[in-house]
This record gives C-alpha cells, sequence and structure tokens, in this order.
C-alpha cells in the first residue's frame, strides 16, 4: 500500500514537471497582462510601465516594426540604433527579487557596449542580455553607494575568464583620494587577492585587472560643467556633477550618430542637471515614493523617512526636471515598484509635465533611431546561456604564476581516489 501511494505521488508530480518541462526555456511574466486602478500596466505583467511605448520622433517615414518582445540574441541592431536595458530599477531598502538596484546597459549599432553603474542583483539580468561577458568590458560609475557599485564582483569575475584586457572602470574621484573611485577599485582588487591566486593557472592575467579612470570632481565648474570622459569609435561620454550627499556623485551623457542616453543616478532636482541632460533622447533619473508611502514600505519611523527623502526626488519633483529637459522619453528609476505606487508616481510626475514618461522596471528595453523612440520588456532565460565568444585579438591564456599557498598535505591525502 505505501508502494502504491508513493508510486502515484511520484507520478503525480511528475506529469506536471513533463508536461511544463519546456516553460523553462523563456521567462514567463508571473503576471497576466493587467492594469492597475488609473490603467498603467502593472509590473511584472510583460509590458513596460508607461502609456507611450512608441514615441516617433520623425513622422512621415516608414518606421522599423519590433516584436512584442526584446528577446536576447533573436535582434541584432541596425548600424544607426541605439538599445538601453534597465538592469537594476529598484532601491536598496532592501534589494528584491524583481528589482535588482541600480544598473543601466547601453548597446549601440557599432558594436560597442557601455554600463552605468552595477548595483546587486545586476550581474544576473546582465548576463542574460545575451551579450558575451568579454565584451562587457566599461563600467561607467556615477557616485560609489553601494547600490550603485556593489555587484561589481559578479562583473569582475565572470570576465576573468573569458579576457586577457582589463575591466575598464570611470568614476569620480571625491574631494580626498580615499574617497575616490581608485582607491575604490584597488581594494575591490585586493580583496579578490585569494580570488585570483587560487585561480592563477585557470584564467588569463589581463583578465583579473581592473584600469581606473578617474573623473577629477575638482576640475567642475560653471566654466567647465561637464567633462568628456570617453572618446571613440565616434561615442563621446561626458560627466558631469549632480547634487547628492557629499561632494564626488555625478551623471553621465552619452552621445553618439544623433542618439543619446542621459543618466543621473541618484540627484536631488537641479536647473543644472536638466541642462546637462536637455533634449537626450533616453534620460534617465532617480524617483522616491512619498514619505507616508515610504515609511509604510520601509517600516521606517515617518520622520526618517522624511529625512531620507529631502535628499531624494519626488514625482512632483522629476516633472519639474524633465519639463526643463524635454528628453524623447523621461524615465523615473530607483522608485519601489507596487500597483498602488505605480499610480502614485503617475500621478506626481503629471502634475508638472506633460511629455512621455516611463516608471522603469528591471530588463525594460528602449530601443532608439533617429525616427522613434520604442519601450518593451526583455522576455528572458532564467537559465541563460552565454553566447558564442567573440574574436578578441590579443587573448592570452597563458597561465600565470601559481601561489605558493598550498593545503597541508594531510588535508590532501583524505582525498577520495576518482
Ligand atoms: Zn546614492
Ligand atoms: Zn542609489
Amino acid at each position: 500500500m505505501l508502494h502504491y501511494l508513493a508510486f502515484a505521488l511520484a507520478f503525480a508530480l511528475a506529469v506536471p514537471i513533463m508536461a511544463n518541462a519546456g516553460q523553462y526555456k523563456d521567462f514567463r511574466f508571473p503576471r497576466e497582462a493587467s492594469t492597475t486602478k488609473d490603467g498603467y500596466p502593472t509590473p511584472l505583467s510583460g509590458k513596460p510601465i508607461t502609456k507611450t511605448p512608441v514615441i516617433v520622433k520623425k513622422k512621415g517615414v516608414s518606421l522599423k516594426k519590433y516584436p512584442e518582445h526584446y528577446i536576447p540574441g533573436k535582434e541584432p541592431l541596425a548600424d544607426n540604433e541605439m538599445r538601453v536595458t534597465v538592469l537594476g530599477s529598484g532601491s536598496p531598502t532592501p534589494v528584491r527579487r524583481a528589482q535588482a538596484t541600480s544598473g543601466y546597459l547601453v548597446e549601440l549599432g557599432n558594436g560597442d557596449n557601455f554600463i552605468f553603474d552595477i548595483g546587486p542583483g545586476t550581474p544576473a539580468n546582465l548576463y542574460s542580455m545575451g551579450v558575451h561577458p568579454a565584451l562587457l568590458d566599461k563600467l561607467f560609475i556615477a557616485h560609489l553607494h553601494l547600490d550603485h557599485t556593489g555587484g561589481i564582483f559578479g562583473l569582475f569575475d565572470a570576465m576573468g575568464w573569458a579576457r586577457n584586457t582589463p575591466l575598464q572602470v570611470w568614476g569620480p574621484s571625491g574631494t580626498t583620494p580615499e574617497l575616490g573611485t581608485a582607491e575604490f577599485t584597488r581594494n575591490i582588487r585586493k580583496a579578490a587577492e585569494w580570488h585570483v591566486q587560487s585561480k592563477r593557472n585557470l584564467l588569463p592575467t589581463g583578465g583579473t585587472t581592473i584600469v581606473t579612470h578617474e573623473v577629477d570632481i575638482s576640475k567642475f565648474s560653471p566654466e567647465n560643467p561637464r567633462q568628456l570622459v570617453y572618446d571613440k569609435n565616434g561615442v563621446k561620454i561626458y560627466a558631469f556633477p549632480v547634487v547628492h550627499t557629499i561632494d564626488g556623485s555625478m551623471g553621465y551623457r552619452l552621445e553618439w550618430n544623433g542618439l543619446s542616453f542621459a543618466y543621473t543616478a541618484d540627484s536631488e532636482p537641479s536647473t543644472f542637471e536638466a541642462e546637462q541632460c536637455r533634449a537626450a533622447d533616453v534620460f534617465i533619473h532617480e524617483v522616491f515614493p512619498l514619505p507616508d508611502e515610504y515609511a509604510a514600505q520601509t517600516k521606517m519611523p515617518l520622520q526618517h523617512a522624511k529625512n531620507a527623502l529631502a535628499q531624494h526626488t519626488s514625482p512632483e519633483e522629476l516633472g519639474l526636471v524633465f519639463n526643463l529637459a524635454r528628453p524623447g522619453i523621461g524615465i523615473g528609476s530607483h522608485y519601489t515598484l507596487g500597483d498602488a505606487l505605480v499610480d502614485s508616481f503617475f500621478k506626481g510626475v503629471l502634475t508638472t509635465y506633460d511629455g512621455p514618461v516611463m516608471l522603469a522596471h528591471d530588463l525594460s528595453v528602449i530601443n532608439v533611431t533617429l525616427e522613434q523612440i520604442v519601450i518593451r520588456q526583455a522576455k528572458t532565460s532564467f537559465l541563460a546561456e552565454v553566447p558564442d565568444a567573440p574574436e578578441l585579438e590579443g587573448v592570452d591564456m597563458n597561465p600565470g604564476k601559481r601561489s605558493d599557498s598550498k593545503r597541508p598535505d594531510w588535508l590532501t591525502e583524505t582525498k577520495i581516489q576518482k
């Protein structure tokens, strides 16, 4: 009898698993397509959170048609096209399964890729996007808060085996050396010493190094509001200061082929940042819920929430910034998703702004051309595989010197013979 029950139970369990086997190939959005009370797509239902998923920039021309979802590896970019992917849309209070913290991937039709911030949780989203890790070697850090940098080990580790050239990191200098990006990356590399020495004969040595390009923040002034920090293959990236806690927080603006991407990470609203981001195709700016919503959501005292939010941007203030900058699409990010909070976000922004707005969601994908801006959700595999390795020049898989650190013989001798 017991045997029979066990068999019946196993069979009952096995059938649904077998029937659903194909389901694990692609991500199925966990919610059915639905809308909030005010008619915005609900989070996790496979649609970007905006009422303007298609924005026509040039009228009267034939427009490229896109599939309903972006599926990595299935849509090569056109020569003159830019794709921006939200890798992390949340905040660190705390990181959620559906929302990693800050991180954005910008892919260009010329084959270049750029990562802006690498918050905790973003590496898994990054590697689900079908770009080989060896091509993900340019990281631009806006400021050194951990919700913008905490995923750096995941980036460093996944690249190590794939390349013999360093991870390149751009970031602010800080007012003293210990507050700067060079000190940060030096410490990251130092913390990885056991990791690197233990893999000396497995990794190309170049992949275990970090090269830092520190942006000297003392050079910013009203006369010198931005610095050109990257200029290659027709891609220009500018850094500019933003108002966020102590000195050393920056935003970036990328220009390529008549297309532009602007990102201010965390910042209080200012006319200066609006000026730096003016008319960008894609402008990503932080936004936080209102104090009572934030206190309820984080379970922190209301006064504490008010103090925290005094240093951030409310939906209504975000609308003021967008109204000055007039971007192609204004994107609020660093926000906690939830049906009621989605409606509250739009209610606030739309009191001060009447242009196209989106609330960022992990794996929102924005395609930009001279003719249009199209926003979708990516459908990525939970079991994403690494795409074919690109042919890279100068890859040298020769091992470096293995560490002299050796396990004690008595421990090694207990190994079971294979
Ligand atoms: Zn911050
Ligand atoms: Zn932040």
